[in-house]
């Protein structure tokens, strides 16, 4: 049987980069760039304000204190978005807002703090005093932001590459760019196998349960920034099973849950044997072992014959969340054109005695938490693989290797962590 990192590898190397989209930019949060962006204009364009208050030239201030005030004249007020006709010259000053280019003739900006003009909001522009008295000196270049400190013209400002964030979208806001080339989202077609599967919409006859994966599965595709396509249930034979695949002919990747394991009807990886071709079946790890791994035959937007990434997914509840982080979510990532492609982890202090009869590598859901400059790991409840509860009381799965018969109470463990705090009610 493979082990984690086998199979992982096996199906990356079956994933290929997607090709690149031009997209409005917000909708490319998270996505990454197929290019090299350069601006063609300086941020800011000008020299401006980083305060409100008088432009002045530093000369005039010289020897400025509280109680040697230094009076100059006020010809003149720039607002943010306004641009002065007047001069400064030696003598005078030009009222300023944060953001205002900086008129001809001043070489700093004297805040309203060091004047005697510090209310200037409740007084109308009528009745402002023409004068005002400076406190304090500035040295040239004081409170003024340069053209091009932020962005300069001709300058590359984000790499092919980079990963997408809402820096980044505000970036490329800042320069005017509304559009983006970006690696295509992949679209993920979802399909769950089984008898006993009902939609969440309708009443529960006797011996029949919801189909949960179908959502837990969409969800996380979702949020790893794809597109998830719901085909809804496929019945245990294998007519409706093919049938349905027919339906995810275009899409960049299946995942279909159940049907993968020994039981009498579990005909997905026969299907997927048969009609396409399998790459593995099974993996050394719990929960998630009957993981079968092929692809099947597919069509891109030429109609061009391709073959699509199939990973059968074992049916239960937690099984299938637990397969889709460790070899799901790489194999979407990769195909985004991401090169991270591992969840982070730590090394948490484990609050459980955990038993490994099983020589597999085991991921138990645990809630992960930081006390005196330690991550503790707490297991959530019972860790059957249809056990959803405990999933969602997570917030981290704690690795036990397959070699380790027994981790103590107190033992140190590496621990996958799924979501952060903020994310998860502890
Ligand atoms: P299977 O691998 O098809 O034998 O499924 C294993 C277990 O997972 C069985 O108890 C199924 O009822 C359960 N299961 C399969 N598919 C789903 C689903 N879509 N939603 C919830 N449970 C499921
Ligand atoms: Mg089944």
């Amino acid at each position: 049987m493979l082990s984690v990192e086998e199979a992982l590898q096996k199906i990356l190397a079956e994933v290929n980069v997607l090709e690149a989209e031009t997209v409005p930019i917000m909708e490319a949060l998270g996505q990454v760039l197929a290019e090299d962006i350069t601006s063609d204009i300086n941020v800011p364009p000008l020299d401006n304000s980083a305060m409100d208050g008088f432009a002045v030239q530093s000369g005039d201030t010289k020897g400025a204190s509280k109680v040697a005030a230094k009076t100059l004249k006020v010809i003149d007020t720039v607002l943010a978005g306004g641009i002065s006709k007047k001069e400064v010259t030696a003598g005078t000053a030009i009222r300023i807002m944060t953001g205002a280019p900086i008129p001809a003739g001043a070489d700093s900006v004297v805040q309203f703090e060091d004047t005697d003009n510090q209310k200037p909001k409740d007084s109308p522009a009528n009745e402002r005093a023409n004068e005002v008295a400076v406190f304090s000196e500035t040295r040239p270049g004081q409170n003024i932001r340069l053209a091009g400190e932020d962005i300069a013209k001709g300058k590359i400002i984000l790499k092919k590459n980079t990963v997408i964030r809402p820096a980044e979208i505000g970036l490329m806001a800042s320069i005017g760019q509304g559009m983006v080339k970006v690696i295509r989202r992949p679209v993920v077609a979802v399909l769950s196998t089984g008898d006993e599967l009902v939609e969440i919409d309708k009443p529960l006859p006797e011996g029949k349960i919801h189909d949960s994966n179908a959502y837990s599965i969409a969800a996380l595709v979702r949020r790893y920034g794809c597109i998830p396509i719901m085909l809804g249930i496929a019945r245990d034979n294998e007519k409706e099973l093919v049938n349905k695949l027919k339906q995810a002919k275009d899409a960049d990747m299946v995942l279909t849950t159940g049907g993968v394991s020994m039981g009498d009807y579990d005909m997905v990886k026969d299907v997927l044997a048969r009609d396409g071709e399998m790459v593995f079946w099974k993996v050394r790890v719990k929960p998630g072992k009957p993981l079968a791994f092929g692809k099947i035959k597919g069509k891109d937007k030429n109609g061009e014959a391709k073959s699509i990434p199939h990973l059968g997914l074992p049916g239960n509840a937690t099984s299938c969340m637990v397969s889709f982080e460790l070899f799901v979510r790489p194999a979407l990532l990769k195909m985004m054109g991401k090169k991270n492609l591992v969840k982070p982890s730590v090394e948490a202090i484990i609050e459980n005695t955990v038993k490994n009869d099983a020589g597999r590598r085991i991921y138990d859901r645990a809630i992960v938490q930081k006390r005196d400059g330690h991550y503790y790991a707490r297991l959530t409840g019972p860790q059957g693989s249809g056990i959803l509860t405990s999933m969602s009381l997570a917030n981290g799965l704690v690795v036990i290797p397959e070699e380790k018969v027994r981790v103590n109470e107190g033992d140190t463990v590496q621990t996958l962590m799924l979501d952060w705090n903020e994310e998860v009610y502890i």
